[in-house]
């Protein structure tokens, strides 16, 4: 479910503020704590509204900022930054942030840091109630390969994770993606988001993304429009395609048995990436599908909740 508020501008001060956020919680009691807010700047009102399935590890949630003057603005949160990008009048404005798998429950700060093209400066802080979630654990077998390696595949380990820092590192401010997100394939959900994985009996990792049930063959199609940054063999992923979507997000397509796109080209939504194969550490036909965001993975059916029709 996704829930989606918006506030309209309204005269405020301190008292109708509290006012008016308390009637909004109780009209809606889904938007939890700060999520919507409405400031007061030299310039104008600033209306901040969100969108999210929920507010737990591994989702990522949409801000939206409405402005009466055109602003650059960043978001700080759990000591990242992220950019907002706007529409044609620049007086509309998204990001994505994610709730990290690692963060522990509880209150976090969140400033939005806004300066107008007059130079004034705001921060317009809020406050994100970051709930538990209990995640399944997994035994799997798999080749000895993937779970003691020798110094070649240890060097090619290596250099993959390198290759995949630079990429992730990309910085594009564009979003590129067109409209909601879709399914990369059809098919039942057999891996979960954050599971614990015991590799035969002493290699425990967190499965970063989900397991789509496929048999050979199967077309992958991109989740949303954007470049295509990576379609390549590596050591775990096999057959690999890594699409950029803009704003630091990037969508993730492993085990393929073949990749048919060319890095460098850009990917419409729903354009075929590949087909589903074993590729990699996988103990059978599947894909797994993976979202990155800003330097953390996020559980993709998250992204499938939110609505990019806010501005
Ligand atoms: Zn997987």
């Amino acid at each position: 479910m996704c829930f989606w508020c918006k506030v309209s501008r309204v005269k405020t001060n301190t008292i109708s503020f509290l006012i008016i956020c308390l009637a909004l919680l109780m009209l809606c009691p889904v938007c939890l704590n700060a999520a919507l807010v409405v400031s007061p700047t030299d310039e104008g009102e600033v209306t901040i509204s969100s969108g999210y399935r929920s507010l737990c590890q591994g989702e990522v949630v949409k801000i939206c900022l409405q402005s009466p003057v055109p602003v650059s603005a960043v978001l700080s949160f759990d000591g990242k930054e992220y950019a907002f990008t706007s529409d044609n009048t620049k007086l509309k404005y998204f990001t994505l942030i994610v709730l990290g798998l690692d963060m522990e429950p509880g209150t976090y700060d969140v400033v939005i840091h806004l300066e107008s093209s007059r130079g004034v400066k705001k921060d317009i802080p809020f406050k994100l109630a970051l709930s538990g979630r209990t995640f399944p654990s997994k035994r799997i077998k798999v080749a000895g390969r993937f779970t003691s390696f020798t110094s070649a595949d240890i060097r090619r380990i290596k250099n993959e994770k390198e290759m995949l820092g630079c990429i992730y590192s990309i910085s594009t401010p564009d979003w590129l993606g067109s409209g909601r997100f879709v399914m990369p394939l059809k098919g039942k959900i057999t891996g979960t988001f954050g599971a614990k994985r015991v590799f035969n009996d002493n290699f425990v990792s967190r499965h970063r993304g989900i397991d789509i049930r496929s048999p050979k063959g199967v077309p992958v199609r991109a989740s949303n429009s954007g470049e295509v940054v990576l379609a390549r063999d590596l050591y775990f992923s096999g057959n690999t395609v890594i699409v950029n979507h803009g704003l630091g997000l990037f969508s993730i397509y492993c085990h393929l048995s073949k990749a048919v796109v060319r890095e460098g080209t850009f990917a419409d939504k729903g354009k075929i990436l590949g087909y589903t194969g074993s590729t990699g550490r996988s103990t059978g036909p599947h894909l797994h599908w993976g979202l990155r965001l800003v330097d953390d993975y996020a559980d993709p059916l998250s992204m499938m909740e939110l609505s990019f029709d806010c501005w």
